[in-house]
Formats: structure tokens, sequence, C-alpha cells
């Protein structure tokens, strides 16, 4: 088990481009932390770096009490999980988790308890005989969990490792994967774009764009208090509605319609403002007129997507609530409204 501290750390490829723009963050000790963001914002080079497997331009890098910037992967006390799971096709089951161990010379009943511990642990047990291609992809990414488990690192790194399953099968492992770190107290760094694995999974989410923190935050933060635009359109599924509107006097209203809410801060003129769909009821007294163009059905619940005005929206309503597609009313609950700087995107 172990704190990660990145201190001022900052990626530049050889080729000259930025990856990761100067970062400092700590993960606590036997904290789950989930890096996401959009393809390209650089989630895995900077879990690479903790890695080892990419060189850091920039910053201290500590596992521990150990600056580990020029030590070695293999002498990190890191277990890595990957997207393809690396298994050895010609091994059983019982030697791909126990290959590691034997590579660094531990005593073979010392694997072989291991192998079984960690095979119980991650049910695994009735296939230890078995070659990797006699095994489905949820077992074979068990078996790839249990080859890091038995290592017993300081540290697990995970680089999307369900983003080749199926969906049912995905939130199977997600649960899994979550409670096997619960038990054990490793502190682990999970990279994914899957804002749903972000949200369910982790103690604290860093969101980054373009190279850079966006937010850092726990799960309910991140998606009731996003720091930016982007967070707040990232994070959420559909994500926040977010609104062109003003600020007059203090009041918050979108263009001719009464106020939503008034404005604690000294500021006016355009913003924007964000709501979630579920903060959202349908009201035949409501302030704001909708248009539904679309009603999704969720089972749980449902969907209207339409407009204010010409500014798309969408307002989630309860399995029992009668809607229909065309002119409606609706109510914004004030207390959910969140405002934004409408050039920057940040928080006001
Ligand atoms: P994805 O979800 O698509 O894997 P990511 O967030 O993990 O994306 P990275 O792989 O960290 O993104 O890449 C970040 C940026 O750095 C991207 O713009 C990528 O093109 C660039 N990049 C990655 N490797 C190199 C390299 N060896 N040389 C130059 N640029 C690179």
């Amino acid at each position: 088990m172990a704190q990660v501290s990145l201190e001022g750390i900052r990626k530049v490829y050889p080729n000259g481009f930025q990856a990761v723009q100067t970062t400092s963050f700590t993960i606590q000790d036997g904290e789950f932390v989930v890096l996401v963001g959009p393809s390209g914002c650089g989630k895995s080079t900077l879990l690479r770096m903790i890695a080892g497997l990419e060189e850091i331009t920039e910053g201290e890098l500590k596992i521990g009490d150990r600056v580990v910037n020029d030590v070695d992967p293999a002498d990190r006390d890191i277990a890595m999980v990957f997207q393809n799971y690396a298994l050895y096709p010609h091994m059983t089951v019982r030697k791909n988790i126990g290959y590691g161990l034997k590579n660094r010379g531990t005593p073979a009943s010392e694997i072989a308890a291991k192998v079984e511990d960690a095979a119980r642990m991650l049910n695994l047990t009735e296939y230890l005989d078995r070659k990797p291609a006699q095994l489905s992809g949820g077992q074979r990414q068990r078996v790839a969990m249990g080859r890091a488990v038995v290592r017993d690192p300081a540290l697990f790194l995970f680089d999307e490792p369900l983003s080749n399953l199926d969906a049912k099968l995905r939130n199977q492992m997600r649960i899994e994967i979550k409670a096997l770190q619960r038990r054990l107290g490793t502190t682990a760094v999970y990279v994914t774009h899957d804002q749903v694995e972000a949200m369910t999974m982790a103690d604290r989410i860093i969101v980054l764009n373009a190279g850079r923190i966006e937010q850092i935050g726990t799960p309910s933060e991140i998606y009731h208090n996003p720091a930016s635009t982007f967070v707040a359109s990232f994070m959420g599924a559909p994500p926040m509605n977010l609104i062109r509107a003003e600020v007059d006097q203090k009041q918050v209203k979108i263009n001719g319609y009464d106020a939503l809410m008034v404005a604690s801060e000294a500021f006016s003129g355009p913003i924007t403002m964000g709501i979630r769909p579920e903060d959202v009821e349908l009201d035949a007294q409501g302030q704001v007129k909708f248009h539904v163009d679309i009603l999704e059905e969720l089972g749980a619940h449902r969907l209207l997507h339409g407009r204010i005005d010409d500014q798309p929206f969408s307002v989630m309503i309860g399995k029992e609530d009668t809607a229909h597609t065309g002119e409606t009313r609706i109510k914004l609950k004030p207390e959910a409204l969140r405002l934004f700087d409408k050039d920057t995107g940040l928080r006001l």
C-alpha cells in the first residue's frame, strides 16, 4: 500500500507535443482514483509515467516515500492490468497467474499458495488448469487481475481494463474490481474514457481535458458541482443541459422569461446556465416553455429531448409521469442551477 504523489509533472513527447501540462496531485494510501477524459486528453500518458513506461519530462513522482522517476517499472512495486489482457496462450491459468512470481524466483510452494488464494478470490479455482482460449472474456480479465493480485503490489494501475467486454460483463467486472480493491486495500489508479465507470468506481475522479486537469473531486462533487462546462457536459448521461441565459440585477433569466433564481455574486450580463435533466419538472404553471421533439423510454424513467426556444434541452421524468411531444411548460429547480462564464466555461 502506498500514497502516490505527483509534483509538477509534465510530459513533452520527443516530437515536441506536450501531452500533459504541469500537474500536481496526491493519491492517498488505499484510495481508488479514476483518470477520465476524452480520447487524447493524456490519461494513458499520465498512467504510463506512473508505471515507468514513459519518461517524465519534468517534475517529481513519489510512490510511498520514494522518488521513482528513475526507477525501473519492475522495481516500482506496481502491478498493471491492461485492456488486452496479454495472457500467455500456451500456459494454463495457474501458470499465467504465477508467472511473474516465478520470474522473481519465488519458491514454488509459495507461488502455489498465492495462486490458489487469488483464484479463490476471483472465482477461478475450477479454471486453473484451462488455457486462456478455453475461457470467456470476463474470465480472461479475471486471470489478468489474478496476475496483478498475487504480486501484492503497493499500487494497482488499470488502463481501460474493461473496454473489450460487452456491456453486461463490464457492469459485473466493475463491481468485482472495486470490491477486490476494497478488500485488499491497495491504492489504485484507473484510466477510462467511460464516465459511468468513473462515477461508480472512484473514491475521487480526476477529469482531464487536452493534457490539463479540469477538476479533481468525489463522484458526487464532480456530478453536482462541475468546475466547468467541460466537466458538466462530459459527466452524466445525458449530460447537464447548458443554455444561454443572463444575469440582470442579480436575477438569472432565460431570454423572455421570468427570473429563475437570485444570483448571489455581483456580476451581470450573458452567462451559460446549467441544469441536470432530473432537476427539471413538467409543470403546467412552470415559468419556461419547452418544446418536446422526442420521447425516449428507458424503463425506470423517460427522457424528453427538445428545445427551449432554439436551445437543445432534455428533461428526465418518472415512469408514471405522462408526457407527449409538442409544447409544454417546465419548472427548473432553482437550487440545482449552475452558472458558468460564457467565454471560459468556468463556474461562476
Ligand atoms: P485514448 O483514450 O485515446 O487512449 P489518452 O487520453 O489515453 O487517449 P494519450 O495516449 O495519453 O491519450 O495521448 C495524449 C496525447 O499525446 C494524444 O494527443 C496523443 O496523440 C499524443 N501522443 C501519445 N503518444 C505520443 C508519442 N509517442 N509521440 C507524440 N505524441 C504522442
